[in-house]
């Protein structure tokens, strides 16, 4: 019999395959004296370009160009002459090989962050080479995304955004972490590539290396040690659904006719897709810019906004201004270390100090929509007074943008939504953070998840006020965060009054076809019945009794 080990559904489907795990970083050992350096120099050396060979192996399998330029680059770094060389220094001076290979690529770390620019983007990657090369000498598991050889089920820790630029999704079946929360990055990335994933799920961490398990997305359950042909069985009726799924089409509606757009959320042109989308609702514009050491140029941030907005020609595009900070830290804007980052200098907050990089943000944003046909709409995160929405609206509008918003994340905002539509011409509500601070739950901790539920009678309420504010000021309040992708919860939004709804691409089709169900009348009940409820559960049951 299978053994189930529960955590967090939070990208609904089913896999199964065999599990790999990300290996950790290796620990060096202590130090010791050399005694054949010429051995020292064969393993460190053997191990750099065992690690250039893998990688170089792994960009020709990648399904994604730029996955695959990354790893080329990565293999010939590892590949370096100049490498090696400092590793024979390494030795030279007493280092065993591990330590040499540590030392060498320190050496040349430093060496490429004082070049700044492109040359310290690259830092990570040679952090990535020295991890694997280490990992190599002491005969430990290579650290990083595994490369099996086969479709897996990757087991982690919890995944980094610079984790992921290698994942690819025609061999990751699904995601099972012990970390994260409904919101984290792991269960934002699952949902872009539409892969099931499990977060918060502690037994994660007794799941050995090639064990069969299946996984599901929905109800958080994995199955560890399930029967090869019955999970030959859970891939082929995935494959089924994802067919039957690719079928529907067309704009999001209610069952009687009422419309609701269904728009993405994009972290660049990438995730538009070739598919007929109907506009984007929050394009973080961030995800362009992390690990970045220099600020980007207004030319550079031009042609990624035009990128987006000319794929997407008479169709709204909202795009969100800079959400530094906290989770996603943005090295070039140097902000100080903070004890409590999330309560801190983020989002909007950011342009109190470096007023400079989000008027440039601006400029850019205004001339890319100069050059495109698309609806260009702009919004700034984590505003919580009225003072900070007048505030961007000015700048925004001074500089010819048109549709000017706000994100409603702070409960404060959510309280006062009906002066803020007195400022700005549309709200967004980032229900991922409005439930993180409502609740006073960080959103990457999985032992809180249960608080984080966008089910949370709370946590609609404050949805309910900005959707009436939204009413009584005949302006568009839709919801962008990860509550919008989770069909019945889309329906309640939709009854509460939310007029669009924004979510990862492979999201849409499930949340089309639930609304499609039900009537605007429907909706309504639905959202009485969640608003009423006690807890999450009690709303969930009400509406599926109901
Ligand atoms: C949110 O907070 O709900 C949101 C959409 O923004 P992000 O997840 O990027 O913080
Ligand atoms: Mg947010």
């Amino acid at each position: 019999m299978p053994e189930v080990v529960r955590g967090l559904g939070v990208s609904t489907g089913r896999a199964a395959g065999r599990a790999h795990r990300m290996a950790r970083p290796p620990v060096l050992p202590p130090p010791a004296p050399v005694t054949d350096a010429a051995h020292e120099i064969s393993v460190a050396t053997g191990a750099l370009a065992a690690v250039a060979e893998h990688l170089e192996r792994y960009a020709a399998k990648a399904s994604n160009r730029d996955a695959r330029a990354i790893l080329e680059a990565q293999s010939l770094m590892a590949a370096d002459p100049a490498l090696l060389e400092s590793v024979e220094e390494g030795v030279g001076s007493g280092l065993g090989a591990a330590h040499a290979v540590d030392a060498a690529c320190a050496h040349h770390r430093e060496a490429l962050l004082a070049a700044g620019g492109y040359f310290a983007d690259r830092a990570g990657d040679l952090d990535d080479i020295r991890n694997r090369a280490v990992a190599a000498v002491l005969g430990l598991p290579m650290p990083g995304v595994p490369d099996p050889g086969h479709p897996y089920v990757l087991i982690a820790d919890d995944l980094a955004p610079a984790d992921t630029a290698n994942l690819d999704t025609g061999t990751v079946l699904a995601l099972v972490t012990e970390k994260g929360g409904p919101t984290s990055h792991t269960a934002i990335l699952a949902r872009t590539l539409g892969l099931p994933a499990v977060v918060a799920c502690r037994g994660a961490a007794g799941i050995g290396d090639g064990t069969w398990v299946s996984v599901d997305g929905g109800s958080g359950e994995v199955e560890v040690g399930v029967a090869e042909d019955v999970a030959a069985g859970i891939q082929r009726e995935a494959a089924a659904l994802r067919d039957r799924r690719d079928i529907g089409q067309g704009p999001g509606r209610t069952a009687d006719g009422h419309r609701v757009p269904l728009l993405l959320n994009i972290g660049s042109a990438l995730d538009v897709g070739p598919g007929a989308a109907e506009g984007v609702g929050l394009f973080r514009t961030e995800f362009l810019f992390l690990d970045r050491r220099d600020a980007p140029s207004f030319e550079e941030q031009v042609a990624a906004y035009a990128a987006v907005l000319q794929a997407l020609p008479g169709r709204r595009v909202v795009i969100r201004t800079l959400d530094a900070g906290s989770d996603k830290p943005l090295p070039f804007l140097r902000l100080p270390g903070e004890d409590n980052p999330a309560l801190g200098v983020r989002g909007l907050r950011t342009s109190r100090t470096r007023p400079e990089i989000l008027d440039t943000q601006i400029d850019a944003i205004a001339e890319a929509a100069r050059s495109s046909d698309a609806e260009t709409w702009v919004m700034a995160p984590m505003v919580s007074t009225v003072g900070e929405a007048a505030g961007f609206a000015r700048r925004a509008r001074a500089r010819g943008l048109s549709h000017v918003g706000v994100m409603v994340e702070v409960p404060a905002a959510a309280l006062h939504a009906r002066r803020l539509l007195e400022e700005v011409d549309f709200l967004s509500v980032g229900t991922n953070d409005l439930g993180q601070y409502a609740f006073a739950a960080d959103r990457q901790q999985g032992e809180l998840a249960d608080l984080l539920d966008p089910w949370q009678p709370g946590l609609l309420q404050l949805i309910a006020m900005c959707a009436q504010a939204g009413r009584e000021a005949s302006k568009p309040v839709g919801v962008c965060g990860e509550a919008a992708a989770d069909p019945l919860l889309a329906t309640v939004l939709v009854g509460l009054g939310i007029g669009s709804l924004s979510m990862a691409a492979p999201s849409v089709p499930g949340v089309r076809e639930a609304l499609g169900r039900y009537s605007m009348a429907q909706c309504e009940e639905h959202a009485r019945l969640a608003l009423a409820a006690g807890d999450p559960d009690e709303a969930r049951a009400a509406i599926t009794g109901a």
